[in-house]
């Protein structure tokens, strides 16, 4: 390592790389494939394509991208006023969801104070708090999900914030609002409590709950949603938080003035109403996750049940099977940095490419992983 990088806070030579998914291009680069023929379930993107409405709306404010964007994303606030039912003051826009998490750490903590995680948990979470040179606890999970009783009980003097991801990425376990609720209310005020809902769109009707109006009671509450998944704009980048006034305020002290671009501003307003485009990719994910599920349990193989649009399946020898699913055209996302070394990360695609997956899948489990 060069003198200048010897210099940097150890905290920051410390981090471990994030890992993407690979993209399909990098993969028909390497192997010499066309990339039409790949299939890509790496990153819970939405296969359904971006909802037409926003397509417009994005071409039509390319027009002005000689304009700074509108720092203060009046429009976008406006739209997501009108469908949470929040104040203005309220909402910190993010370039993507991951800005926001972030935020929240740069805003909240600092060398010397803690963040509370379950293990298992969504990756940024250690980054964010790894990157301000906090101190992390992480707590165990249970059966892959949040154990709340092992956090409540990890929050320290010094805690400042705990993250929880519901559905959580990677496991796709979810906690009902009755125990978040359960949760909140034994938690020191003076504790941010981050709530990542960015697979909320997702939920089927007997598991939805609604944070929204919690934020009326619990000051330290913070909601996090995302563009990136069920709304399908997950290369423009844009998400938001949604707390306190003095909470929201502070952040957007914070904040980059311009961390929201104009056409995501516009992508996302156009699509914010686009309820028939939600549930389209909701019943899409519904279905490919039967198949999936069902796919998966006719070859032997463990799963986690899964409330989000991805699930893991318990391969055995993970980073070979991943390997050997690439050079059948097939790109999934090994959890070993997740401390789950045997398992990958599976998308739900479209028909099609979740019928690919199982074919290859099928053609390269060891038959060691397999308990039937
Ligand atoms: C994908 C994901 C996000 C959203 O990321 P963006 O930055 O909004 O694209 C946030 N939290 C979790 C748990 C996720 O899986």
């Amino acid at each position: 390592m060069i003198d200048a990088c010897e210099q940097a806070p150890a905290w920051i030579r410390g981090i471990a790389p994030y890992v993407p998914g690979k993209p399909a291009q990098e993969l028909a680069r390497e192997m010499g494939m066309d990339e039409a023929g790949i299939v890509k379930l790496a990153s819970n993107e939405n296969p359904l394509g971006p909802s037409p409405k926003a397509l417009v709306a994005m071409r039509a404010a390319l027009e002005d991208i000689t304009r700074y964007p509108d720092g203060n994303g009046f429009d976008l606030k406006q739209a997501l006023m009108a469908r949470y039912g929040v104040g203005m003051g309220q909402i910190v826009l993010g370039n993507g969801s991951n800005d926001v998490l972030e935020l929240v750490a740069r805003t909240f903590l600092a060398p010397g104070v803690s963040a509370v995680y379950s293990k298992h948990a969504f990756a940024v979470y250690p980054l964010s708090v790894q990157s301000v040179g906090a101190t992390h606890i992480e707590t165990p999970a249970k059966n892959f999900g949040h154990d709340l009783a092992a956090m409540a009980g990890a929050i320290r003097e010094d805690t400042r914030i705990v993250f929880i991801a519901n559905p959580n990425n990677p496991t796709g376990t979810f906690l009902s609002g009755a125990d978040l609720l359960g949760f909140l209310r034994a938690v020191p005020r003076r504790v941010i409590v981050v709530l990542d809902e960015a697979y909320t769109e997702y939920l089927a009707q007997e598991d939805r709950y609604d944070s929204i109006p919690w934020l009326a009671e619990f000051p330290n509450l913070v909601i996090t949603r995302t563009f990136s998944k069920a709304y399908g704009l997950a290369g423009l980048r844009v998400g938001f938080a949604l707390a306190h006034p003095d909470v929201a305020d502070l952040m957007n002290r914070v904040r980059q003035p311009f961390n929201v671009n104009s056409i995501a501003q516009a992508g996302a307003v156009a699509c914010l109403g686009d309820d028939e485009y939600l549930a389209r990719s909701r019943d899409i994910n519904a279905q490919g996750m039967q198949r999936m599920v069902e796919g998966v349990t006719a070859l032997g193989l463990d799963h986690i049940p899964s409330r989000g649009n991805f699930f893991c399946v318990k391969v055995g020898a993970a980073p070979q099977v991943y390997a050997d699913l690439l050079r059948q055209g097939v790109i999934v996302r090994p959890v070993g940095a997740y401390a789950m070394p045997e398992w990958l990360r599976v998308s739900i695609g479209l028909s099609a490419e979740n019928e690919r997956f199982l074919s290859a899948l099928a053609a390269v489990v060891p038959a060691s992983a397999r308990h039937r």
